[in-house]
C-alpha cells in the first residue's frame, strides 16, 4: 500500500481499509468486490470496484482510493475545530436546567467555551 490512512474528514474517527469488499450492483444485481476505505466511528465510506475497470491492477486501485480518501482529509485544525464544538454542544444539551419560573438555563464550562472560541478563531483567522 502506498501510504497510511488519514482519519476521518467527517467525524475524526480511525480510517481502515478493505480490499476486497463485496457489493452487490444496482443493475443486475451481481455480486462483485471493491476496494474501499471507511470508518471504524461513522461509517463514511469510499470505494471503486474492480470490474468498473476491467484491465487495471488491484493494486493502482487501492492506491486510488486510499489517495482519493486521503485527499479528503480535513486540517488539524478542523478537527481541533469538531471536536471543540462537539463538547461545547455536549454541555449545551446535558448541563442545563428548568427553574422555578420555567426559564431555561444553560451551563457552559468556561473551558469548553474557550477551546471552541480559539479553535474557531484559528479556522477563519479572526483575532482573539
Ligand atoms: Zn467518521
Amino acid at each position: 500500500m502506498s501510504e497510511e490512512l488519514k482519519p476521518c474528514p467527517f467525524c475524526g474517527g480511525e480510517a481502515e481499509l478493505d480490499t476486497s469488499q463485496a457489493y452487490r450492483a444496482l443493475s443486475g444485481g451481481t455480486l462483485g468486490s471493491r476496494a474501499a476505505v471507511y470508518c471504524a466511528r461513522c461509517g463514511a465510506d469510499m470505494g471503486f470496484c474492480y470490474e468498473d475497470a476491467p484491465g487495471t491492477p488491484r493494486e493502482d486501485i487501492v492506491n486510488q482510493v486510499v489517495d482519493d480518501w486521503n485527499r479528503r482529509a480535513p486540517s488539524p485544525d478542523m478537527r481541533e475545530a469538531v471536536e471543540a464544538l462537539t463538547t461545547l454542544i455536549y454541555e449545551i444539551t446535558h448541563l442545563s436546567a428548568e427553574d422555578d419560573k420555567g426559564r431555561h438555563h444553560c451551563y457552559i464550562s468556561k473551558d469548553a467555551l474557550e477551546s471552541a472560541r480559539t479553535a474557531l478563531r484559528s479556522l477563519t483567522g479572526a483575532k482573539p
